[in-house]
């Protein structure tokens, strides 16, 4: 339904959202017309017909670990690079926020994930690069031909959440960098041309801290493959790009910044596709929204449509409440990394609030997408459960955004380093105080500062158990309490009571919450259990 449709002139609260974090309105348009299109049609296509394809060998029998796109989405991945220049922005003067709106209207992970594991890659070679491989950020950005695509290669089979636990390393031989090692999911396997990577320099710390962050190439300088592509994985969704296992045997690397320093960076490098993740599920939200809506206008149930039925009216309103919601918050957290994004470790306390603000995006973000997916699929009835129509599709695609760029309970753990060790919630506070201020309806956000108030002393109260079993619960409260405080500060700025309404509903309906007290071990233990509830 939503198919042959600009996504952004119909994205209203998109261009809202752009206007007021950028004071200015970029236009879109043309990427809104291709997204609605040509998008649609390919990311389509590759999902049910066209997958990619591992070719590890050519004709003269020499090894070679291609992954094979359709031709269709190759154009198209080359088209966002260069024509709509959505990895340019941040690079030629243009914003962090056009960037990410690019990500929302592309929408579909798959794709967006080639772009951003791209945009990953020039950012971290040019903040912290250095020699030869500094300069291919620009190709990585879309600036300069030939166009290359990027990688971020961090986990490996025993550690995703816990990447201190791999065991990738690094030597140095002469005045090179070599690694050897295993990583176990690998997007943009068999297509990247410079990956980036972690792994522990040889008699070096244990542990997360004792991680470095390198770059490697596709072809060692002698024009041998430096990495091997084993297989690609069979996925449920985020078909479009391929995501492989890759080996790295004597592989030739270039260190990135200071040895010691490579957690920080790799934690840094996340921050670019936790956003990435953020803005993908509001795109996801927004796409199955119009989907349902369109479907829900004419389709027609007990003698009227069904988008007259009380019911469906709700549902309908739950999926715009909590996409708007997922906009804010996005591209909240995406001002605070453009203004935090100067910062190098030890780090500001500006940095420390972006950062607190991204694990918030992107946990409410993603159970969002997965929720306003699910209601869609279920307005279309048994058609919502076949895959030749777009919102099965569309459901499947927003089960991975709570899991990868780390889980929603990894980013619930790093809100509490980030409260616990850097008082990240400080800045956070201040800044809703001042914008509560200037809010639309100042009683309702004073309220939802209050209830964020509450839930920070009330965690401040907890022991580090009570803490950890109910941070995800304390990360989606503070995300709803200030969606409603920066809605009103939109409606106020923009003069729009569209966005006060919407923050009423999650104030009054969705932030009203308590903290689960720990029922204690016994009782855990009683109910958490296979013995005489399952036959094991
Ligand atoms: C399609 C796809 C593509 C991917 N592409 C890449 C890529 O290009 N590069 C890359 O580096 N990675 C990639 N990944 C890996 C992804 O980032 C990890 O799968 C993810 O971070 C989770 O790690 P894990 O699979 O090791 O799960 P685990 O770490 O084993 O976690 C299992 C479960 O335990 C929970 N858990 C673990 N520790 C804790 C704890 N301390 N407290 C509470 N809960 C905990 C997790 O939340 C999760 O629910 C990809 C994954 C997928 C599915």
């Amino acid at each position: 339904m939503a198919y042959g449709l600009n996504h952004y002139k119909l994205d209203k609260p998109l261009r809202d959202a752009l206007k007021y974090f950028l004071d200015r309105k970029p236009d879109l348009t043309g990427l809104g017309e291709y997204a609605g299109r040509t998008l649609y049609e390919v990311a389509y296509r590759v999902d049910l017909q066209s997958q990619p394809r591992h070719i590890m060998w050519d004709v003269r029998g020499n090894r070679v670990d291609v992954s094979w796109l359709d031709p269709m989405e190759r154009l198209v991945v080359s088209e966002l690079l260069e024509t709509y220049g959505v990895n340019q922005y941040p690079f030629n003067g243009g914003s962090w926020h056009e960037h990410y709106a690019g990500i929302n209207l592309i929408g579909d992970p798959g794709i967006s994930c080639i772009l951003t594991i791209t945009i990953q890659t020039a950012y971290a070679l040019h903040k912290y690069g250095s020699g030869d491989i500094r300069r291919y950020y620009r190709n990585l950005a879309g600036l300069e031909k030939p166009l290359m695509l990027g990688a971020t290669w961090f986990t490996e089979i025993q550690g995703g959440s816990d990447l201190g636990a791999n065991t990738t390393v690094a030597e140095r031989r002469g005045d090179k960098w070599v690694l050897n090692g295993y990583k176990y999911f690998s997007s943009g396997a068999g297509i990247a041309d410079i990956a980036l990577t972690t792994a522990h320099p040889k008699g070096g710390r244990p542990g997360a801290k004792g991680l470095a962050l390198f770059a490697v190439q596709r072809f060692r300088g002698d024009g041998e493959l430096n990495f091997y592509v084993r297989r690609l994985k069979d996925k449920s969704g985020t078909v479009a790009v391929p995501t492989g296992e890759v080996e790295f045997i004597d592989t030739e690397a270039y260190l990135i910044g200071d040895a010691e320093k490579g957690i920080y960076y790799t934690l840094e490098d996340l921050m670019v596709s936790r956003l990435a993740n953020s803005a993908g599920a509001v795109g996801i939200s927004r796409k199955a929204y119009l989907e349902a809506f369109g479907y829900a206008a004419f389709r027609e149930a007990f003698g009227k449509r069904i988008i007259e039925h009380p019911l469906v009216k709700r549902d309908l309103l739950e999926m715009e409440v909590l996409t708007e919601e997922s906009l804010v918050m996005t591209h909240k957290a995406v001002d605070l990394f453009e203004r935090a994004s100067g910062d190098t470790p030890p780090y500001t306390s500006r940095y420390h609030y972006a950062r607190l603000m991204t694990h918030i995006a992107k946990n409410i973000t993603a159970a969002n997408a997965a929720r306003v997916s699910m209601l869609a699929m279920e307005l279309f009835g048994g058609i919502g459960f076949l895959s030749e129509y777009m919102i099965e599709r569309w459901h499947r695609e927003a089960l991975i955004t709570p899991i990868w760029e780390g889980t929603s309970n990894i980013q619930a753990l790093d809100m509490l380093e980030a409260i616990y060790k850097k008082s990240a919630h400080e800045p956070m506070l201040e800044d809703m105080e001042e914008l509560a201020r200037s809010a639309y309806d100042r009683d309702t956000a004073l309220s939802a500062l209050r209830k964020m108030q509450d839930t920070l002393s009330g965690l401040a109260r907890m022991t580090p158990m009570q803490a950890e079993f109910n941070a995800k619960y304390i990360l989606e409260d503070l995300g709803h309490a200030s969606s409603v405080i920066l809605l009103e500060a939109m409606a106020a700025h923009l003069g729009d009571d569209y966005y006060h309404h919407i923050a009423r509903l999650i104030h009054d309906y969705v932030l009203p919450r308590k903290p689960m007290d720990h029922p204690g071990d016994d009782t855990l233990e009683r109910i958490i259990t296979l013995d005489g509830n399952l036959e094991y």
